[in-house]
C-alpha cells in the first residue's frame, strides 16, 4: 500500500464455504477476507481508522487513542501510523506490567508510544478533565476514542462494501463489539440486504442508542444482533469454541480469531442448522481480522 486510499479499492479474497451441510440448505455462504489486507493492520480497524488518518495526514498531527492491553484497535492503530508516518500515542489501561503483552509489544514497536494509566482513571477518559491533560502533555492531536466507536469510524467502516458486489448477497454478517463496523456494514447496505452482528460481549449497552448515535440519519432496521454466541463474554472460551476454530481452519483453511470471528462463524453455521435464513439465501461473513489476538493462547491450542 502507497496510499491510504488504496484501501478503498484494494483486492480483498472473497473464499466460498462449501460442504454438504450448506447444500442441503440451499444456502451460498462466503466469507470477505478482511484478515489478508495488511500483513500489520489487518481487518475492519484499518476501516474505522480511515477518516481519522486521512485527516491525520493533512494536518500533519499525532494521533492518540485508548485500548486494553490486547486490543486489535491499538495494535492496529500503531501499525498503520507507521504505514502512513504518523506519531501516535497509546492510552493504555491499567499500571504497567513487568511483562508487556505481545499486542503492546509490537504497538512499542511500530513507534507507538505507551502512556499506562489507572484502570480508575481509565474509565474518566472521555470527560473534559483528561481532554485537557492530553493536551496538555502531548500538544495539538487527533483524538481516537476507544474501538473507533464514533460516526467518523462507522463512515470508515462503510467502506468495507466497496469490496464486494452488493447485488451478490442478501445478508451481511460481522462480529460486534463496539458496534461501530457493524454501523457502517448498515449504513452502506441496500434495502433489502440484512445485517446481522454477532455479539461478543455478553452485555452490549443500549445497542440500539448506540445504532442510533452512529447513524444519525438511517431509518431502515434491516439489522439484527444475534446474542447467544458470545460464549459466556469478552474474550472468554471454552474448547468447544476452539475445537471449532481447529474444525473450521482444517476444513476450509481459513483462520479465526477467537474474540470475534470465530464467535460469528459459530454462530452462522448454528443460524442456517435452526433455519434462520431461508433456502436460497446468499450470505456473506466478514473477517474482521484480529488473529493477533490468538497469540495469548498457549502454544498448540491451534492448528494454525
Ligand atoms: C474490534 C473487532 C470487531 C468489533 O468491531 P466493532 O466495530 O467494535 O463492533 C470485530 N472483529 C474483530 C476481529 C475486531 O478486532
Amino acid at each position: 500500500m502507497t496510499q491510504l486510499a488504496d484501501i478503498k479499492k484494494i483486492n480483498v479474497d472473497i473464499n466460498k464455504i462449501e460442504n454438504e451441510f450448506i447444500a442441503e440448505k440451499k444456502i451460498s455462504l462466503s466469507v470477505l477476507r478482511l484478515d489478508k489486507i495488511h500483513p500489520e493492520i489487518s481487518g475492519n480497524k484499518f476501516f474505522k481508522l480511515y477518516y481519522f488518518l486521512e485527516q491525520a495526514i493533512t494536518e500533519q498531527k499525532k494521533i492518540i487513542t485508548f485500548g486494553g492491553a490486547y486490543s486489535n484497535h491499538l495494535a492496529a492503530t500503531a501499525g498503520a501510523c507507521k504505514e502512513f508516518g504518523l506519531n501516535c500515542i497509546g492510552i493504555v489501561r491499567g499500571e504497567e506490567p513487568k511483562n508487556i503483552s505481545h499486542t503492546l509489544l509490537f504497538c512499542k514497536k511500530q513507534g507507538m508510544h505507551l502512556e499506562f494509566i489507572s484502570r480508575e482513571k481509565y474509565n474518566r477518559k472521555d470527560g473534559e478533565d483528561f481532554k485537557i491533560e492530553l493536551t496538555d502533555k502531548f500538544g495539538d492531536h487527533i483524538l481516537i476514542p476507544e474501538g473507533g466507536y464514533s460516526i467518523k469510524g462507522a463512515e470508515g467502516a462503510a467502506l468495507i462494501s466497496n469490496l464486494y458486489q452488493s447485488t451478490d448477497f442478501d445478508y451481511i454478517c460481522c462480529a460486534a463489539g463496539t458496534a461501530t463496523t457493524l454501523s457502517g456494514l448498515i449504513k452502506s447496505s441496500t434495502p433489502s440486504q440484512k445485517i446481522i452482528g454477532f455479539n461478543a460481549l455478553k452485555d452490549l449497552a443500549n445497542f440500539e442508542a448506540r445504532i442510533q448515535f452512529l447513524l444519525s440519519s438511517h431509518v431502515d432496521k434491516n439489522y439484527s444482533l444475534i446474542n447467544d454466541f458470545h460464549f459466556g463474554g469478552y474474550a472468554k472460551k471454552t474448547s468447544e469454541l476452539i475445537s471449532f476454530i481447529n474444525k473450521f481452519y482444517e476444513a476450509f483453511a481459513i483462520p479465526t480469531d477467537f474474540v470475534y470471528t470465530a464467535k460469528m462463524m459459530y454462530g452462522v453455521f448454528e443460524l442456517i442448522k435452526r433455519n434462520y435464513f431461508p433456502a436460497g439465501s446468499k450470505i456473506i461473513c466478514i473477517h474482521t481480522g484480529g488473529l493477533q489476538g490468538n497469540l495469548s493462547l498457549p502454544a498448540g491450542t491451534l492448528n494454525f
